[in-house]
């Protein structure tokens, strides 16, 4: 459809014309009719076939000119109507810049729609449209302020529940460290509870042990203490028997005492009898020449009991001889005053009758046979100073040379004769 009441703008002949009467050519541009008749016309009245265009030059033919078909729509009348629209589709949902453009748009279209009754009436309905749907929406706005503040509120006590939940949070974490700490501490303590029973176990075991061992030991204790208890009493018995021993000693000493005394009081006696008789029968020793003495000047036999030695000395002999003048060195020699009383070369007296003082100051019957027999060799022998060793208080010999056994054998091959050839003079 052509649009009709529309006009467009010739550049040739520089004159407005009905859209109607302009054609279009290929090159784009469009020429109104009677410039188009002037263009391919010669001046002798012929048409041209072709012509230069007068807007872009190029070549252009009259065959190809054609109408133009083109709607021209008044642009005012655009813009309100599209203002119109725009409200109309204006919602809640709209964006702010759309509604914040739209005063703008609404103040130009009323610009534009002036003096056009029928658009400024269209404006207006749409304007009023566009309120009615705008309050609902402040409403729901409103009440969205207050559905906001609630959820402020909300937000702030939530906030705040967050943070004690937090304070809280921080708590049980704190506790829950403190809570696995402990557990493994617990562990820990199992683990060391685990050890300890082995150690007590073990304990046990040594303490057992330790136990019998203890047993052992107060076993043998005990022993001990019986085998003390029974020495003790041995001891005990010892020591009566040591205290009973100590009086018998003492009695004994006495008795020696008592003995010496006699003794003491016999060899008073005695020497009183010998120096009686070495007055008297002086003479009488000299007619025993055939014994070898030993020397007129060695001293007699001592009488002390205090001489132990074999051969008393010489210093001692000297001394006695001084004292008791010249002696024989005849062992053994039956002394004056003894109870034997016998003279050498009488007959031996009967079996037990012979009683002899010892050292120990006992009396004793020595046996006649074998005891005078022996008095009867050692008074004939002139013994040898190294066989007769031992001799008695009174100078005695105490040992016989022969030795003899019980029954008063001789236990070794014996020489009964003197080794010497002793020569009597009578
Ligand atoms: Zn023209
Ligand atoms: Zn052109």
């Amino acid at each position: 459809m052509v649009a009709t009441g529309s006009l467009a703008y010739c550049i040739i002949c520089m004159a407005n014309h009905d859209l109607d009467e302009f054609r279009s050519f290929n090159c784009g541009h469009c020429f109104c009719l009677p410039c188009i008749e002037l263009m391919f016309t010669n001046e002798n009245g012929s048409r041209k076939a072709h012509y230069d265009c007068p807007g872009c030059r190029a070549r252009i033919q009259r065959k190809d000119e054609h109408r133009i078909y083109i709607e021209i729509v008044d642009q005012k009348k655009a813009f309100v109507e599209c203002v119109v629209e725009g409200l109309d589709k204006m919602d809640a949902d709209s964006k702010l810049i759309s509604v914040k453009k739209a005063e703008g748009k609404i103040k130009t279209a009323r610009d534009k729609a002036e003096g056009d009754q029928e658009l400024m009436i269209q404006l207006y309905q749409a304007i009023l449209s566009f309120k009615e749907r705008i309050i609902p929406v402040f409403t729901e706005i409103e009440s969205h302020h207050a559905e906001l503040a609630a959820l402020k509120l909300s937000l702030a006590q939530s906030q705040a529940h967050v943070s004690t939940l937090e304070k809280q949070a921080k708590r049980v974490s704190v506790l829950e460290r403190e809570a696995s700490r402990l557990r493994a501490e617990l562990r820990e303590m199992d683990n060391q509870r685990e050890m300890a029973l082995g150690l007590a176990e073990s304990a046990k075991d040594e303490v057992m042990t330790a136990r019998e061992k203890v047993d052992v030991h107060v076993k043998r204790a005990s022993d001990l203490e019986k085998d003390k208890k029974r020495m003790a009493d041995q001891l005990e018995v010892h020591m009566n028997a040591a205290n009973r021993n100590k009086v018998k000693m003492k009695a004994l000493k006495d008795q020696i005492k008592t003995i010496n005394e006699r003794l003491e009081a016999k060899e008073r006696e005695v020497q009183e009898a010998q120096e009686a008789s070495q007055r008297h029968d002086y003479s009488d020793f000299n007619e025993y020449d055939g014994y070898e003495l030993q020397s007129s000047q060695h001293p007699a036999p001592s009488f002390s009991r205090n001489a132990h030695t074999v051969n008393p000395s010489h210093h001692h002999r000297q001394q006695h001889n001084e004292n008791t003048g010249p002696s024989f060195a005849f062992e053994a020699m039956p002394q004056p005053g003894f109870e034997f009383g016998g003279s050498w070369g009488q007959p031996l007296p009967a079996r037990g009758t012979i009683t002899k003082v010892g050292v120990d100051g006992k009396s004793r019957i020595v046996k006649a046979g074998v005891t005078a027999m022996k008095n009867m060799v050692t008074s004939t022998t002139l013994a040898p100073a190294n066989v007769l060793k031992k001799k008695n208080a009174n100078g005695n010999a105490l040992g016989f040379p022969i030795s003899l056994d019980r029954k008063g054998k001789p236990i070794a091959p014996v020489q009964m004769g003197p080794k010497h050839t002793i020569r009597v003079k009578y």
